[in-house]
C-alpha cells in the first residue's frame, strides 16, 4: 500500500490522528487513537517482556521526564546534540544541510538504479549487476561521486566544519525543492533540546531541558540500581519512555517527531568485553524483529560511518519504510563515556568492583535503542496490505488486512452475533464476550451484514472473529475464522478461548 493510503487507513481506523487537529495540527506530534494506543502497548509489552522477563540479568525502571540540567552538560548534548541547519531565502524553508547532500547522493543512485533495470530488462536472465556496476564506465564515475560526497559529508560532520557543509551545498548545486533556487543562508548549527524554566529560579540556573533521550535516566541511576538489585556485571537496565527533539525537519509521519517513545537498555559490562556483547547485542535484535515475521529482506545492518559523540562504533537496524530504508534501532558501544562524564561532573564515583578481578572500574556500555513509534510504523507498512479474496458470491473482491503478528494485534478476538435482531443470537453472543474479555482484547459487533463486519475486523488486524449462529444455540458451537486463511472452523464454545490463546499469546514470540 502506499504511505499516503496507510496514513489515511492509520486515521480512518482509529490508529493514529494528528495532535490538535482541529486547530490544523501541530507539525510532528500525533497522538493515537483507540487500536493504535492497543498496537503501541503490545509492542512495548513485546519489548519489555524479552528484555527484562526474559533475561535474569536486566532489570527496568523509570525515570522522571525532567533531570538536573548538569546531566545535559555532562552526557554532551548542551554542546553536541546539534544539526546542520540551512534556510532556503526564497521559500524560507529550513532543512538540514546534512541532509540536502545525502539526498544529492540518493539522486545519482537513483540514476544507477534506472540503468540497471534498462540492463536488466535488456539482458534477461545472464545479466550479473555486480559485473555490471563493476564494469560501466558512467556507473563507476557516479559510485566515485557518491563516495565522494558522502565521506566528505562524514568529515564535516565529524568535524563540526559548517562551512564545508555549505561549500558542498553550493559546489553540487543543490537546490531548495519546493522553491527551485540556490539562495542559502550559511550552515549553522542549531539544539534539538527542547528546553523550559523551573518556577522558583529564574535565568539560566531554572533552565530545564525536555529530556532527548532516555538513556541518561539509567547512567546517574546506575549504583542506585546496582545495589539495590545486587546484580554483578554483566547487567542490563531497561526503560521505556518520551523523549523530545526539536527536529528541524520533521516530515513522514510518525517516523521522525518532535515528542516520541524510546525503548532504550543499557548493558554493563567489564571493560575489553565491548566486543563481544555488541556482536551479541546485534544478532538478538534483529532475532527480536524477525520473531515478528518481518522478512529478512527488510531488515539490514547499516554501520555508521559518522559517529555521535558518545559513539566508539555504533550500527542501526535498517527498515525498509516506504520511502527507503532508514533507521529503526540503533545499537551503540558507549565505552565508558557516559559513566564517566557523570562521574566528574557530579563528583561522585560511580564504579563497580568487581569480586572476579578485585579491582574498581567505570563500566564501559552497549546500548540498543529503539523508538516505538517507528516501530509501529515498521509494523503497519510491513503487514498493511491489499488482497483479493472471494466474496460471498464467489466472485473477486479486493479487501484491506493487517496482517500482523497476532500477538501484537489491537483486537484478539471480535464476537459476532449473525443477525442482530434475533435475541436468542444477541443473548448468546455476549455470554461468550462477557467470559472471553477476561482473557483477551475482544470487541462485540452486531451492526451491518457479517462480510463487512469481518472486513472490519480485518481492518485493524483481529486475527479471529467468531461467529453466533443458528446451529450455536443448537449444539453449542460457534464458527471461527482465521484473519489470514480465511477458513472458518466449527468449535465448541468452550474450546474457543484455547484456540484463541495458542495464536495470539506472547510466548509463540519469546520462545
Ligand atoms: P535519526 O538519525 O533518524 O535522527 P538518531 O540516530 O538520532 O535517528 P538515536 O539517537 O539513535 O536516533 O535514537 C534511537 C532511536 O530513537 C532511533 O533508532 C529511532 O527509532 C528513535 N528516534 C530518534 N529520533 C526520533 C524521532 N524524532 N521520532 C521518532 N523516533 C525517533
Amino acid at each position: 500500500m502506499d504511505f499516503k493510503n496507510l496514513i489515511a487507513h492509520c486515521k480512518e481506523y482509529g490508529f493514529i490522528f494528528q495532535s490538535s487537529e482541529i486547530y490544523d495540527g501541530l507539525s510532528a506530534v500525533y497522538d493515537y487513537g483507540p487500536y493504535g494506543v492497543e498496537l503501541k502497548n503490545n509492542i512495548k509489552s513485546y519489548w519489555w517482556k524479552s528484555m527484562v522477563q526474559m533475561h535474569e540479568n536486566i532489570v527496568g525502571i523509570d525515570a522522571a521526564i525532567f533531570m538536573h540540567p548538569k546531566t545535559w552538560k555532562a552526557s554532551g548534548h548542551v554542546d553536541a546534540f546539534n544539526d546542520p541547519l540551512v534556510d532556503n531565502k526564497d521559500s524560507k524553508k529550513r532543512y538540514r544541510a546534512d541532509q540536502l547532500i545525502e539526498g544529492y547522493a540518493e539522486k545519482i543512485e537513483a540514476k544507477t538504479l534506472k540503468d540497471i533495470e534498462k540492463a536488466k530488462s535488456r539482458f534477461g536472465d545472464a545479466f550479473d549487476e555486480k559485473q555490471f556496476r563493476e564494469t560501466n564506465d558512467r556507473i563507476i564515475e557516479r559510485q566515485k561521486q557518491i563516495d565522494d560526497a558522502l565521506g566528505r559529508l562524514a568529515q564535516a560532520m565529524t568535524a563540526g566544519d559548517m562551512d564545508d557543509l555549505k561549500a558542498m551545498i553550493d559546489e553540487y548545486e543543490i537546490v531548495c525543492p519546493e522553491s527551485g533556487s540556490r539562495n542559502w543562508t550559511e550552515v549553522r548549527q542549531f539544539n534539538l533540546m527542547f528546553n523550559t524554566q523551573l518556577g522558583n529560579i529564574a535565568g539560566e540556573e531554572g533552565k530545564l531541558y525536555l529530556r532527548p533521550e532516555t538513556a541518561q535516566g539509567i547512567f546517574v541511576n546506575f549504583l542506585n540500581v546496582q545495589k539495590s538489585t545486587r546484580q554483578k556485571i554483566p547487567f542490563g537496565i531497561a526503560q521505556i519512555g518520551k523523549a523530545f527533539r526539536n527536529e528541524i525537519v520533521a516530515r513522514q509521519f510518525i517516523f521522525r517527531m518532535r515528542e516520541f517513545e524510546q525503548m532504550e537498555m543499557q548493558f554493563f559490562i567489564r571493560p575489553g568485553s565491548q566486543d563481544e556483547w555488541y556482536q551479541y547485542w546485534k544478532e538478538t535484535r534483529l532475532k527480536w524483529h524477525k520473531a515478528l515475521g518481518t522478512s529478512g529482506d527488510k531488515l539490514r545492518f547499516h554501520d555508521h560511518a559518522n559517529l555521535a559523540h558518545y559513539a566508539k562504533a555504533a550500527v542501526d537496524i535498517e527498515f525498509e519504510f516506504p520511502f527507503g530504508f532508514k533507521e529503526l534501532e540503533g545499537i551503540h558501544s558507549r565505552g565508558d563515556f557516559d559513566l564517566s562524564q557523570h562521574q566528574e561532573l557530579s563528583g561522585k564515583k560511580l564504579q563497580y568492583f568487581d569480586p572476579e578481578l578485585n579491582e574498581n572500574y567505570v563500566p564501559f556500555v552497549i546500548e540498543t535503542s529503539i523508538g516505538c513509534d517507528r516501530m509501529f510504523l515498521a509494523m503497519i507498512a510491513n503487514n498493511l496490505v491489499e488482497e483479493k479474496v472471494p466474496d460471498a458470491d464467489g466472485a473477486d473482491s479486493v479487501r484491506t488486512v493487517l496482517k500482523l503478528h497476532p500477538a501484537l494485534a489491537p483486537v484478539k478476538v471480535a464476537v459476532l452475533p449473525l443477525l442482530k435482531n434475533k435475541e436468542e443470537l444477541t443473548k448468546a453472543a455476549t455470554d461468550i464476550y462477557d467470559k472471553l474479555k477476561l482473557s483477551f482484547n475482544c470487541q462485540y459487533d452486531e451492526k451491518d451484514a457479517i462480510g463487512r463486519r469481518y472486513r472490519r475486523q480485518d481492518a485493524i488486524g483481529t486475527p479471529y472473529c467468531v461467529t453466533i449462529d443458528f446451529e450455536t444455540l443448537e449444539n453449542g458451537t460457534v464458527t471461527i475464522r482465521d484473519r489470514d486463511t480465511l477458513e472458518q472452523q466449527r468449535v465448541k464454545i468452550e474450546d474457543i478461548k484455547s484456540v484463541v490463546e495458542g495464536r495470539v499469546s506472547m510466548e509463540n514470540l519469546l520462545v
